[in-house]
């Protein structure tokens, strides 16, 4: 039997509707929106676009947002300067940086300037260790709106064999942190993995990340799985993931799309972690 596919559109709806409740209740309570800073040196046309549509995002959840457009050529010092502006700014609850920077600049230790309490990409070293070592913090877009997407649909994490293709920073490695905190047995593949075939067909909860256009295949795919495709490769037929989705759909449980499927749940995350991140600081702020 096919798949039943997941609609990553109708869930990120979801969320980002609870996010604007969520929002309008903090308003209420403390005065002050949620404020997103966003930060973009170069004009990369593709960052560019992602950067508007979060500000869109936002606007539509009640969070403001300030964007901070640097030329191509700013210096690190220029950098840690804003960033270190913006971690001082109350009116500032989460801080963006948008990936990846120009050559001449190191986008991890930039990350790293960040207020690990304003970190709404939750990428900076504070905030994967706190992941790491399984305590509150803000967590990686990506990975914990494949969460979301597997908590929705009621997939049982616990005892279940989790495989992530996939090992970056970014991605991979966060979310195989997600899912051993949600019980699962989890193997992560990655380049040097053999037999990743075999590695696949293992997996109840099996999530690419890899980049390559339709690596894993149909027979890949152990019947009943919920298959969760990260990947983004653009073809000239149009968008694609890495799994080959005719083929995995007639095996797998569960299946998301590229596009529609964990693409937009990135935002719909950002926006949570952006009022996440406010509700916290408005806590630390009130008298006692
Ligand atoms: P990276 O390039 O940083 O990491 C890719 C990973 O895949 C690496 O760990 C690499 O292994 C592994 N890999 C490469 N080739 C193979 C192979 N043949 N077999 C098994 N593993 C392999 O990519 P990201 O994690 O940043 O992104 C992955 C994909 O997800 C991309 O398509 C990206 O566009 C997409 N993406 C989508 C997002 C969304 O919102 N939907 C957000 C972020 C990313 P090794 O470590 O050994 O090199």
């Amino acid at each position: 039997m096919a798949a039943t596919v997941i609609d990553g559109r109708e869930v990120a709806r979801l969320v980002r509707e609870e996010v604007r409740q969520e929002v309008e209740a903090l308003v209420a309570q403390t005065g002050v929106a949620p404020g997103l800073a966003t930060v973009l040196v170069g004009e990369d046309p593709a960052s560019a676009v992602y950067v508007a549509g979060k500000h869109r995002a936002c606007a539509e959840a009640g969070i403001a947002s300030i964007h901070h457009p640097l030329p191509a050529g700013a210096s690190h010092e220029e950098l840690a300067e804003l960033l270190h502006a913006l971690n001082a700014d109350p009116a500032v609850s989460g801080i963006l940086l948008q990936l990846p920077v120009p050559d001449h600049l190191e986008g991890s230790a930039l990350t790293a300037l960040i207020d690990p309490e304003k970190d709404v990409d939750g990428l900076t070293p504070i905030s994967a260790g706190r992941l790491a070592q399984g305590v509150p913090g803000l967590r990686p877009c990506t990975p914990s709106g494949v969460i979301e997407l597997l908590r929705r649909h009621e997939v049982e994490l616990t005892g279940a064999e989790a495989v992530v293709v996939g090992r970056s920073d970014l991605v991979g490695k966060p979310l195989a942190a997600l899912l051993l905190q949600g019980n699962a047995t989890v193997t992560v593949c990655h380049s040097r993995t053999r037999e990743l075939p075999d590695a696949c067909r293992r997996a109840d909860v099996l999530v690419a990340a890899v980049g390559i256009a339709r690596l894993v295949r149909g027979d890949w795919v152990k019947p009943g799985a919920a298959v969760i495709d990260v990947g983004i490769n653009r073809l000239p037929e149009g968008l694609v993931g890495d799994v080959d989705f005719d083929g995995a759909r007639e095996r797998a449980g569960l299946i998301t799309p590229v596009p529609g499927g964990v693409g937009p749940m990135t935002i719909a995350m950002l926006l949570r972690n952006t009022v996440s991140a406010a509700r916290a600081q408005a806590l630390v702020r009130a008298p006692s």
